[in-house]
């Protein structure tokens, strides 16, 4: 699992390790492989690793990994948000094949839906122009960044509902709202985002815990919700449902 060192990746780490299953954790900061995802060299770094690592096969896979609508330069954002989930979730999947049962889950925001997208950074990313992404993104907003690579994300592991269906890997997301985590309390400091997140309305009233996502990718890993693929699981308090409830 890759962003293990902090905030929903390291909930997830330790709920895994709870359960007694075998993780090898995947960050920039530190962790059981420490790996830059930011760039394809890092990517190819951390999935050797974690192929050195796990015997040759994975029963699961989850990547959290991730940065903030705050952060600069925004270039950055589409490479370790998107590239960086999708890369390793990609090169992960030859050992997933082998494994039990397998499922990988990557961490999507609801913000794909509600943040209205830029069309030129979303065709770049979905065509796996890395470059051309990360020159469109220098001209934009950070929310507008953010959301945009979620949207791609998502769209881009239902695209994988059937290859990965086909090799017997189970793939989903998990799309949460606010999440009480480092990233999220830099984007509240944010003079510009800070009071867009305030604004975004909640129907349980709350943040969620870092906890409550963990236990979502778990459901989402159980072998026992072995027919639940290329579904996006909401874990936002509501707020999708109240601004989209006609979406489907
Ligand atoms: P966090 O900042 O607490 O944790 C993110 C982790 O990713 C950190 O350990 C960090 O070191 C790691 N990371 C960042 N850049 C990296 C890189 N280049 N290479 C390797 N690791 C790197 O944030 P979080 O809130 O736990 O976010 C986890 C995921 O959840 C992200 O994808 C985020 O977009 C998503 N998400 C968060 C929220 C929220 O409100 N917190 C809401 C929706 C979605």
């Amino acid at each position: 699992m890759t962003g293990s060192a902090s905030g929903i990746g390291a909930a997830v780490y330790r709920r895994l390790r709870r359960s007694g299953a075998q993780v090898i954790g995947v960050d920039v900061v530190e962790g059981d492989i420490v790996a830059d995802l930011s760039h394809p060299e890092g990517r190819r770094h951390a999935i050797e690793a974690v192929a050195g690592r796990c015997g040759g096969r994975l029963d699961g896979a989850v990547v959290c990994a991730g940065l903030g609508p705050q952060v600069q330069p925004l270039s950055v954002l589409p490479s370790v948000n998107y590239f960086g989930a999708l890369e390793v979730l990609d090169g992960l999947l030859p050992l997933l094949e082998l494994g039990e049962a397998p499922a990988a889950v990557a961490i999507a925001s609801n913000s794909a839906g509600i943040t209205p997208a830029d069309a030129t950074l979303l065709e770049r990313l979905l065509a796996g122009d890395e470059e051309g992404a990360r020159a469109a993104a220098s001209g934009l907003d950070g929310a507008t960044v953010y959301g945009t690579g979620k949207l791609a994300l998502t769209r881009a592991l239902r695209r994988r509902a059937g290859p990965w269906g086909e090799r017997g890997v189970r793939l989903n997301a998990v799309a949460p709202g606010p999440v009480d985590t480092p990233l999220l309390a830099g984007g509240l400091e944010d003079p510009v985002l800070g009071p867009l997140i305030e604004a975004l309305p909640v129907p349980l009233g709350r943040r969620a815990t870092p906890d409550e996502i963990a236990a979502a990718v778990g459901v989402l890993l159980d072998p026992a919700h072995g027919f639940v693929h290329g579904s996006v699981l909401f874990v936002d308090g509501g707020t999708d449902a109240l601004l989209r409830p006609d979406a489907l």
